[in-house]
């Protein structure tokens, strides 16, 4: 695996790529979900590229970036282990120099969700996206659908500005008991980590409602709300049944998929996890 760490490195190296190439996108604190996407990159593509870096910009001055759960000797391990090709690992400085100016904004698209919890952190994401798009210029960019709104956002921007990279939406992975994997689960004790169950419980439960026939989007909120409050370390900041690729909210019976997402604080720790109706 070659580490690059400067954009004209990587530039010089880019022409001696062969492709398809697949680009696997993370902020660092690798674990089986991540590691899951350059699978999936690696069976697709001639060459795969994964991009580290810790993006300041789509964290919240309120959030955690000070502390985030990564180690770079150890991503460098286990995506090398994994048989990436190629890791580009950026420096801020050179990533946003001091007259840095450019701001890559969706709308309507951006509004809900998270978005609506998370001041800044979409425009954080895609404007970090568009110059990793114009760095490494993938074929192929894989994305995980554990972080649903991000993915529709991307897929929206890609489509919108007309970037020709073909974007693939990669499965959640979860851990035996149902919890998705995640970088932020590091931060959770033991008993909030038991306490994460009621996540993906309250989820499965809904969907397997939805299995049986039920279509009323209240049922389904409810059944994620009941299934939260059971724990009293959780706090919802909120529980959503939106159109699957549009992500407004629906309101009566589900007639088009549908995601089905929550966002929760245990602890100090924010948490998100989804699954989708169809
Ligand atoms: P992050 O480093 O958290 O920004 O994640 C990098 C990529 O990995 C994103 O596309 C995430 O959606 C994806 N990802 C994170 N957790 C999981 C998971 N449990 N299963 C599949 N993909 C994931």
């Amino acid at each position: 695996m070659k580490i690059v760490r400067k954009i004209e490195s990587y530039r010089k190296l880019y022409t001696s790529l062969h492709g398809p190439i697949g680009l696997v996108p993370t902020l660092g604190g690798i674990h089986e979900g991540h590691l899951s996407l350059v699978d999936l990159a690696k069976s697709e593509c001639a060459t795969t590229v994964s991009w580290l870096f810790l993006n300041p910009k789509q964290f919240a001055p309120n959030e955690d970036l000070a502390i985030y759960p990564a180690e770079e000797k150890e991503d460098i391990a286990l995506l090398k282990a994994r048989g990436v090709d190629v890791l580009f690992i950026p420096k801020t400085e050179d990533i946003y120099p001091v007259d840095f100016d450019t701001v890559v904004l969706l709308d309507k698209i951006t509004k809900p969700l998270e978005g609506s919890r998370r001041p800044g952190h979409f425009e954080g994401v895609t404007t970090i996206v568009s110059k990793m798009f114009n760095i490494i210029k993938p074929d192929k960019a894989y994305f995980g659908e554990k972080d649903a709104q991000q993915l529709r956002v991307i897929q929206k921007m890609v489509k919108d500005l007309n970037f020709p990279i073909e974007i693939i939406s990669c499965p959640t992975i979860r851990d035996d008991d149902g919890v998705a994997l995640s970088s932020r689960n590091k931060y959770l004790s033991v008993t909030e980590r038991r306490e994460a169950t009621f996540l993906y419980r309250g989820l499965y439960k809904a969907k397997v409602c939805y299995e049986q026939g039920e279509r009323n989007s209240d049922v389904f909120r409810n059944i994620v709300i009941q299934e939260l409050k059971k724990s009293s370390l959780i706090s919802i900041d909120y529980v959503s049944l939106s159109d699957h690729r549009t992500l407004s909210e629906i309101s009566g019976d589900i007639n088009s998929p549908a995601l089905l997402s929550l966002a929760v604080h245990i602890g100090g720790t924010h948490l998100i996890d989804n699954v989708v109706l169809q």
